[in-house]
């Protein structure tokens, strides 16, 4: 049983490593900043409550962000497993994925954390690019798409998230710090937590994490 979830600071790589590990062990993809970025383009309730936090670099409140969750990992296609990816970010976060965990007779049973450097985040940040469409992501120089502003996946128009300029990186990355790095030291404490270097690029953490969770049954 793979339930797992995916960490690491804005820029890490999550969500460029997310698609290809959730295809590879058959088990969704569960990224709340894509369902939050869902919502705002498709302007429900939750997108606009959410989009000036999120503009802004903030975190929305736990109580919607665990409702959301808890809502899409009672979905049958989380019987074999999940990939939680961006949640939790804060300590109640993390005990209440315990308690639904518990409910759902699915806890938790590995958290992978990635870690780079923040001269490297920021670089990766400030190039980033991004499907709007099917939520892909490249960098300008480092990950480039093969055709210049389309994304190789759907074809679409590439943009730039909105919360990925100096300012909101300033704020994500502090949030990170002060709320989600001690998630880790959460599921350190509980034996859960394995750590990964993300500096060396997708297809060398990819190889990482493929041989870590082959063996994780
Ligand atoms: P991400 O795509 O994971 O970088 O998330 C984008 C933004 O969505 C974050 O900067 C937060 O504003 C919001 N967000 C995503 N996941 C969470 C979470 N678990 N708790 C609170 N806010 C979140």
């Amino acid at each position: 049983m793979r339930n797992i979830v995916l960490m690491g600071p804005p820029g890490a790589g999550k969500g460029t490593q997310a698609g290809d590990l959730a295809s590879r062990y058959h088990i969704p993809h569960i990224s709340t900043g894509d369902m939050f970025r869902e919502a705002i383009k498709n302007k429900t309730p939750l997108g606009q409550k959410a989009e000036a936090i999120i503009a802004r670099g903030d975190l929305v409140p736990d109580d919607v962000t665990v409702a959301l969750v808890k809502e899409r990992l009672s979905q049958p296609d989380c019987a074999e497993g999940y990939l939680l990816d961006g949640f939790p970010r804060t300590i109640p976060q993390a005990e209440a994925l315990d308690e639904i965990g518990k409910a759902i007779g699915r806890a938790v049973n590995a958290v992978i954390d990635i870690t780079v450097p923040e001269e490297i985040l920021i670089d990766r940040i400030g190039g980033r690019r991004v499907c709007p469409k099917c939520g892909a992501s490249y960098h300008v120089r480092n990950m480039k798409p093969k055709v210049e502003g389309k994304c190789d996946v759907c074809g679409s128009d590439l943009i730039t998230r909105k919360d990925d300029n100096a300012e909101s990186f300033k704020v994500r990355l502090d949030n990170y710090y002060r709320q989600t790095a001690p998630v880790s030291d959460f599921y350190k404490n509980k034996g859960l937590l394995h750590t990964f270097d993300g500096t060396g690029g997708k297809e060398k953490l990819q190889g990482v994490l493929f041989a870590f969770l082959d063996r994780l049954s």
